[in-house]
């Protein structure tokens, strides 16, 4: 008789506990999360954390950008290490899975994995990096890590950072020092991240699991308006308001979303000076941001801005200035990678297809560093950074799964 060996799967039920102590901490009352990275809610999820991998028994590492970590070692100590990982901080008044399940399905995987007694040919590490959401920088932790992070990350002249660098200073951060934290890429295997999709694509399509195939391009802009301030009364012909150039810039330039098929606009902030009842306003900053995942679309898109920030402008009689103040590239995930994830969603009978991530990712920085695979599971209604965000269990379960087996099949392959 064949005795066969039972097949090397997460716990369910142990995987879920973890998820229930996690979500209290920084729990809010809609049902959702509250952990601002380096609050005091992020360092205790960070303390919980770390003292989990105590208590599993795996090596405790940390850096100088306060990524934190959970080592499996294998018995070769040359040999590279597999990065696992995401975030435990969250947005304002965030959702429970997002970020956290990556985290927690990297620890569980490293627990089955350590339990099984499986010496696999490289080093297991799973990672929280730090601040992805971008309470103070966004994706800090991974800039870190990959060595893209500047000085004007931490000390930029034209915006005050000190209270960046006290946030750092109190979690026990020396915020500059921040290039001890850059990793040898020789070192690494490469990185695979667990995700909420934070859309309704893989809902919409009643598909288990997505397999990012690219991350969109994204740029952001300033766009200042500039007229006069006068007395409300004053007549139409020789008011020059630049909140009506505004308005008129935010209506129109939405229009890209639709000019562009699968491109994004967002226009998430504005601010007008001098902000009275009674005075047309003589100044409207508008940031704004659009995403694509052509490089060349989003190009186009970025002149389109321009241009329609001008016709405003000129429309209004208003002086316009247009910044870009941030350009992220589409991002390309490794494909071996994503073949193998592929290869082991058919083994667990698991559909899936491969998708855009229209969001972004701690993966999109691994990605041009180390080889990286960005696992996406199904979000109810695609609503997420929200305390509705919500998948079902049997979801982070496939995900935990496919991304246990996938560690595995790299091993194999090794
Ligand atoms: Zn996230």
């Amino acid at each position: 008789m064949v005795m066969l060996m039972p097949e090397t799967r997460i716990n369910s039920v142990y995987l879920h506990d973890l998820f229930e102590e996690l979500s209290d901490i920084g729990a809010t009352r809609q049902g959702g999360v509250h952990r601002l990275a380096l609050s005091n809610e992020d360092l205790e999820a960070r303390s919980w954390f770390a003292e989990q991998i105590e208590m599993l028994g795996f090596a405790l590492r940390d850096d100088d950008v306060g990524n934190l970590s959970g080592v499996l070692r294998c018995s070769n100590m040359n040999a590279k290490t597999l990065l696992i990982g995401s975030h435990l901080d969250s947005a304002p008044n965030g959702g429970r899975y997002d970020g956290a399940i990556g985290i927690l399905a990297g620890l569980e995987c490293l627990r089955v994995i350590k339990e099984r007694g499986l010496d696999l040919p490289f080093h297991l590490e799973v990672i929280d990096f730090t601040d992805e959401e971008g309470s103070w920088q966004s994706l800090y932790g991974s800039m870190g890590l990959t060595g893209t992070l500047t000085e004007a990350h931490i000390s930029d002249s034209k915006t005050d950072n000190a209270p960046f660098r006290a946030a750092l200073n109190r979690a026990g951060i020396n915020p500059y020092d921040y290039l001890n934290a850059r990793r040898d890429p020789n070192s690494l295997l490469g990185y695979l991240e667990l995700h909420i999709e934070q859309s309704d694509f893989l809902e919409q399509n009643n598909l288990n699991i997505g397999v990012v195939s690219r991350v969109v391009g994204r740029s952001s802009f300033k766009i200042r308006f500039i007229g006069e301030a006068v007395h409300a009364a004053t007549n139409y012909a020789k008011k020059r308001d630049a909140l009506l150039g505004a308005a008129c810039f935010i209506t129109d330039v939405h229009s890209l979303a639709q000019e562009f098929a699968g491109g994004m606009v967002n226009c998430g902030s504005i601010d007008i000076q001098p902000n009275r009842v009674t005075i047309v306003p003589s100044y409207a900053k508008v940031k704004m941001e659009v995403r694509h995942p052509d490089p060349a679309t989003l190009a186009q898109m970025e002149e389109k801005v321009a241009e329609i920030a001008k016709q405003c402008a000129l429309h209004h009689q208003l002086e316009v200035r247009v910044e870009r103040t941030l350009h992220r590239d589409v991002v390309y995930m490794n494909d071996t990678l994503m073949q193998s994830v592929e290869s082991v969603c058919d083994e667990l009978n698991l559909s899936h297809t491969r998708m855009v991530s229209l969001a972004g990712h701690d993966a999109q920085i691994l990605a041009p560093f180390t080889p990286s695979a960005l696992i996406f599971i199904p979000c109810k209604d695609g609503i997420s950074m929200n305390p509705k965000e919500y998948t079902d269990w049997s979801n982070v379960e496939n995900g935990a799964n496919v991304l246990l087996k996938t560690i595995l099949r790299i091993a194999e392959q090794f």
